[in-house]
């Protein structure tokens, strides 16, 4: 599951060099969805950068990024400034509204109850995300708060997508922390 990617360039630690000065020559992305989580994993390098827990989140509309997050719980003392979370509201006033119901959303691990919960009440049309996550997930790991059958706005949803690459990030920054 945890497999990285060979043709993929990593730092000495481990996760792929995402800085704007290493250049990405021997990644090949065959689909969008690969592209795209791309953007997400550069995010996430943000976040791995600032001392945070490295998860990357970008919004998608008409093919064009309109909103990027990374966690920034622990240098905002923001117990809600998930990726989802910043990159939804930078979505949002990007697009001048809060429901982004023809918007995509990719984070690189399963979003979390609050980050479900806010990806329904922007209507997003569709959630993409690369590695589950057995602690927290709330879209099937540990409770399905997306598309319960009584609420009335569904969306899209793919998984696995760079998983082994999405979580071995995050394995890589627990494990140095130990
Ligand atoms: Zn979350």
């Amino acid at each position: 599951m945890s497999q990285i990617d060979p043709s993929v360039v990593l730092c000495g630690e481990g996760f792929p060099c995402l800085t704007t000065k290493d250049p990405l020559p021997a990644i090949v992305l065959s689909t969008n969805d690969e592209l795209w989580m791309q953007e997400a994993l550069s995010c996430a390098q943000r976040a791995l950068e600032a001392g945070e827990v490295p998860v990357g989140a970008v919004v998608i509309r008409g093919g064009k990024i309109v909103g990027r997050g990374w966690n920034r719980n622990i240098g905002d003392h923001d117990p809600a400034a998930h990726a989802e979370i910043l990159a939804l509201r930078e979505a949002g006033a990007f697009v001048g509204n809060h429901r982004l119901g023809d918007c995509e959303l990719f984070v690189t691990i399963e979003p979390c109850a609050m980050c479900a919960g806010a990806l329904i009440q922007a209507r997003i049309k569709g959630l993409i995300y690369g590695a589950d996550d057995p602690k927290a997930g709330a879209v099937h790991s540990v409770i399905r708060v997306l598309n319960h059958p009584q609420l009335n706005h569904h969306m899209e949803i793919r998984s696995g997508v760079l998983a082994g690459r999405c979580a071995e990030v995050v394995q890589v920054f627990f494990k140095s922390r130990r």
